[in-house]
This record gives C-alpha cells, structure tokens and sequence, in this order.
C-alpha cells in the first residue's frame, strides 16, 4: 500500500475562496444523467414496452444513469449486463420473504447522526443519499437518509465520538456515494478527521470514478492526493465492462495520485454469476491498479430477490474464481449478517458458514 506524504502546505481554515465557482464539469455531466427508463430504452434501441413493470418499479426508486455509462452499455441488447443494473423491472415490487427495508441492520447501530458505528476500530460515516446511478439491487435503496444524516456538514457530534475512541483508526466514507458531494465539502471534512489523531486511514466506498469518471478531476485528487491519513477508494464495479474507457483513464489518475484502490463488487444473478466473467473483472481491475476486495452475497432488501444468488452457487463460483487466479487476484466472499463483529466469510466448508 503505498503511503503518502505528509502535508506540509496546508491553507489555513476559513481562506478557502469563497467567490462562486463555475459548476465542475462532472456535475454538469450528473446533472444530465438520463431520469426515466423510457428514454433508456430508447437510446439503446430497444422497444418502451420490453419491460413489464417497470414504470411502477421506477415509481418506487426513480431511474438514473449518466451519459458515460449509458455509452458502456451494448445498444439492442435488454440483458445487458450494465443495463440489467440500472433498469427497473416489475420484479422489484414484488414481496419476497425475507427481503426487508433495513437487511444490514444499520439503524440500530447509530450512534451519532449520520454515524454507524458496528465494527471495531473503524467507524462509518453517511454522507449523503445522492448518488450518481440508482442501482436496482442497492440495500440501502430504502434507507431513509433525511432521518438518519446530520443537518448539512453538521459533523461535530461523528466527530466528537470519534475523538473520544482511540480504538477507532479507520473512517469509511460511505452513503449514498460521498463522492456525489463537492470537493470543498469534501475536502473540509478529511482535514477535519486528519485532526483526529489516532486516525489513521480515511476509506471512501464509492461507484462514481467507475460510474462517471468525470468526478476524478483535478480538484478531487488535489486533496485525495495529500494529507495526513492514507487515502483509499473502495470502488464497486460488477462487471468488468464497467473497468472500460473512459473509467481506466480516472482509475490510472487515482492510482498516479497515491490512493489505494480496492474494488468489492455483488454477486449478481444474470449479471456477473458466472466464472468467466468474474475472472475478468479481477483481471481488468488488476491492469488499471485495482485490487479485488469482497465480492458480496446480496444484502436482502426488498424489491431485490430476482438477483440474489445461492450460497452454493457463490461458494462454487468462489472455488473456481480460486482455481483459475493467483491467491492476489481472488476477492473474499461474504456477507453481511446483522449483529456480527464483522462481514461473514463464505469461503470456509459449507458446514461451518
Ligand atoms: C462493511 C462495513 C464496514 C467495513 O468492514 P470491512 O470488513 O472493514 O470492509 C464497517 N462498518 C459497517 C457498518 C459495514 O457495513
Ligand atoms: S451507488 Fe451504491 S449506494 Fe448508490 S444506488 Fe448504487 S449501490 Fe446504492
């Protein structure tokens, strides 16, 4: 893991330019992201009606997708890998036993607004509920964020919890996608946990540098690039597609910058459950200097079922994905089962996980 230099030249608080700025090119380009499946269809030359259901499923969590990953999608194909991730279809108001609004238990385990606090020695912020694409199988797709965050940038009780626990080193960043807040935001909030001193390492779980690459631009690895705590990116990129330009080029600049990048995809029926194409999304990853983290059972939030995967299946595919690539290259399958210390590990003898 590469470490970074410690900040020498820091501007001292309350300098920061406070003349309006022009819109950053990457929220212009978020702005513009594409807001009704329709319109998706479309642009993919498919037919409006190819999907029973899915304008009532868009009613319940509404359809984005940015231009640049629309362009990553295969025109004319409704099976799409990228697609099947955004677009909404009639199973998704389907009940199913078993798949509930709040699967990870996150609400009982926050201590602070917008603090969740399950793990030992690492900490997770919520930071916004925006994000740049609305993932149908997301867990956190029912989360009810304006309950649970702080009043904007209001982060001093997080913080005041933080610094009172020596335990804690790690801070995750989490949502939402953070990256869906602006640099000066963001850039205020890691000088402020930089002072925290037992912190050590600042992890920012986030699909927007694969999503819309735009969002790596200069401002961003300015102060991802510097500062005291080591910095690291947790990328969720399911299918190896997602790895293709113009992410590579924003992924090379992060790396360039000194982040760590790690990426934890889902499992995902129809999507990447399959061997061949989970190897290639290590492999690819592994070229733009992403390793592989977890690769994840779903989290079972409602509207979700039709992507889950067997855990037999996902204990197969481990096995093989173990067979195929180099220890290095091989993610750790989990899940997340509310109330443990920590993610489960899928990866022992059946009988005992
Ligand atoms: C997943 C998760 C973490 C991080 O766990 P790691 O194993 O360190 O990646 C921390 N807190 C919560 C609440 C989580 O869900
Ligand atoms: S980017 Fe993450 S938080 Fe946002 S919708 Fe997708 S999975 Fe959910």
């Amino acid at each position: 893991m590469p470490t970074k230099p410690i900040m020498i030249t820091r501007e001292p608080r309350g300098t920061q330019p406070s003349a309006p700025r022009s819109t950053p090119v990457w929220q212009q380009a978020l702005a513009g992201a594409i807001r009704d499946p329709d319109t998706l269809l479309q642009r993919l030359g498919l037919a409006p009606d190819a999907i029973p259901g899915m304008q009532a499923a868009h009613q319940l969590f509404r359809t984005r997708v940015p231009e640049s990953y629309l362009a990553r999608m295969r025109p004319g194909d409704a099976h799409d890998p990228l697609l099947l991730q955004a677009l909404p279809r009639g199973e998704e108001t389907h009940e199913q036993p078993g798949f509930t609004s709040d699967p990870v238990g996150d609400h009982d385990a926050l201590v602070a607004p917008g603090l969740v606090h399950k793990y030992h020695g690492r900490v997770l912020l919520l930071t916004t509920g925006a994000c740049a694409i609305h993932c149908r199988y997301c867990f956190r797709r029912e989360f009810d964020y304006a309950d649970h965050s702080p009043a904007r940038d209001d982060w001093n009780a997080a913080l005041a919890y933080i610094a009172g626990r020596p335990e804690i080193h790690e801070v995750i960043l989490s949502g939402g996608d953070p990256l869906a807040l602006s640099d000066q935001r963001l850039a205020r909030l890691a000088e402020r946990l930089a002072d925290i001193p037992q912190l050590q390492r600042l992890r920012i779980h986030t699909r927007l540098p694969v999503i819309l690459p735009e969002r790596v631009d200069a401002d961003l690895l300015g102060w991802l690039g510097q500062g005291r705590l080591q910095h690291i990116l947790v990328l969720h990129a399911n299918h190896p597609r997602e790895f293709a330009a113009p992410a590579d080029q924003a992924l090379r600049r992060l790396a360039e910058a000194g982040v760590t990048l790690l990426n934890q995809a889902v499992l995902l029926a129809g999507i990447n459950d399959d061997i061949d194409t989970l190897a290639a999304l290590q492999e690819t990853g592994f070229r733009l200097g992403v390793l592989p983290y977890y690769l994840h059972q779903l989290d079972r939030t409602r509207g979700t079922a039709h992507f889950e995967v067997s855990t037999d299946r996902a204990r197969e595919l481990y096995r093989a994905l173990h067979a195929r690539l180099p220890g290095y290259l091989v993610p750790r399958l989990a899940r997340e089962i509310p109330g443990e210390p920590g993610k489960t590990l899928l990866t022992s003898s059946p009988s005992r996980a």
